[in-house]
């Protein structure tokens, strides 16, 4: 008999796959209901941008390969930025980049620095390549940074989620910077940015590019920008480590749809602005409702917050159960956790009124 599992690579045969928000879909199918809130998947309750959504609705020749190379959303993104198109690596979503970062560079045995309570896809990716993973102990739920720049010294690569989901704690632009000094340049440090345009602190980390050749910084679509369904995301790199990294890619892994949205999506500094605004403002709600409720919560640099429940996953079946879908926690080592994301004012309630009567 064949049996799949005992040929595969024990690495992979050894892997828990990554477990995604609940789609909204299914839980309506499962509860019989045409509206159900999912605050799961740290999504824009917004939508996307009006004038990426006017883009996809102009036809394209979908019988056409897309442009392989990007072209005119580097442009685009170079402009925005302030760098040379030639710095940037487009994927099928971050989580693509992240995958291409350890496909180029990492092997078994190499060693990958990452934090506990950190971004799963990090820990998978390397895990695939059956690389020496080192997890560092979070420090008040935020990465130790200091413990992580001892131990990654002879690491191939470090991942730092900055914010980290699903903490949503941020190190400031000059943490960053001492964790890159401390570092040898051999190292290759892939800081995470998929919340950065939430931050209301100092900011990105792409004003340091120029002094250290071994960063790398991913940036989504995903996120304030609202296209996750489209899937595309980007990092900003030297040019070096984008010639490496276009070398494993696969020829067409953006397509075209997603490529022209991004573009429009970029450019709308209104939509990001109202995206950023409300976050601010109902995560103040949120808190305000975690706080009634006396909960403990970890305060969040992103769209959604962390809180402290008992009982995590009796509590997420409550609220499934009331039409709510949110995040348990516990495959972060975070047992006892549910994360919100933060969803429009209604939504919000909805979901704060379900949750207190799940405890
Ligand atoms: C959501 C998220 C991403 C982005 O994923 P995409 O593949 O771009 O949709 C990357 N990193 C972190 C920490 C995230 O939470």
């Amino acid at each position: 008999m064949f049996d799949p599992y005992s040929v595969a690579l024990p690495a992979v045969a050894d892997l828990s796959p990554y477990q995604p928000g609940k789609p909204q879909e299914e839980l309506k199918r499962e509860l019989g209901l045409d509206r159900v809130i999912k605050l799961a998947s740290n999504e824009n309750p917004l939508g996307c941008s009006p004038k990426a959504l006017a883009v996809l609705k102009q036809p394209v020749d979908l019988a056409r390969y897309p442009d392989g190379n990007a072209y005119q959303l580097k442009q685009a993104l170079a402009q925005k930025l302030n760098i040379n198109s030639d710095q940037l690596t487009i994927g099928n979503g971050s989580s693509e980049v992240l995958e291409l970062l350890v496909k180029a560079f990492v092997t078994a045995r190499d060693k990958v620095v990452i934090s506990q309570h950190s971004f799963a896809l990090y820990y998978l990716a390397a895990q695939a390549v059956n690389a020496d993973i080192c997890i560092v102990p979070a420090s008040h739920w935020q990465h130790d940074l200091k413990q992580m720049s001892s131990l990654a010294n002879d690491a191939k690569l470090v991942f730092i989620a900055n914010p980290n989901n699903p903490t949503g704690s941020y190190h400031s632009l000059d943490s960053i910077r001492v964790f890159l000094n401390s570092l040898p340049e051999s190292v290759l440090v892939v800081i995470d940015e998929a919340y950065i345009e939430y931050v209301t602190e100092d900011g990105s980390a792409l004003s340091l590019l120029n002094e250290f050749p071994n960063l790398v910084i991913t940036r989504t679509f995903s996120k304030v920008y609202g296209l996750a369904g489209l899937r595309i995301g980007y990092c900003v790199s030297s040019a070096q480590i984008a010639d490496l990294l276009n070398r494993v890619r696969l020829p067409f892994n953006a397509n075209t749809q997603a490529q022209n949205a991004a573009i429009a999506a970029l450019f709308d500094q209104e939509f990001i602005d109202q995206s950023i605004k409300l976050n601010l403002q109902q995560k103040q709600v949120i808190y305000d409702g975690f706080e009634r409720l006396r909960l403990d919560f970890i305060e969040s640099q992103g769209n959604f917050v962390s809180v402290q429940v008992g009982d995590e996953l009796g509590v997420y079946q409550s609220m499934l159960a009331q039409g709510i879908i949110v995040r348990p926690i516990g495959n972060y080592q975070m047992p006892g956790w549910l994360r919100f994301t933060i969803g429009l004012e209604q939504e919000n309630q909805q979901a704060l009124a379900a949750l207190s009567k799940a405890i």
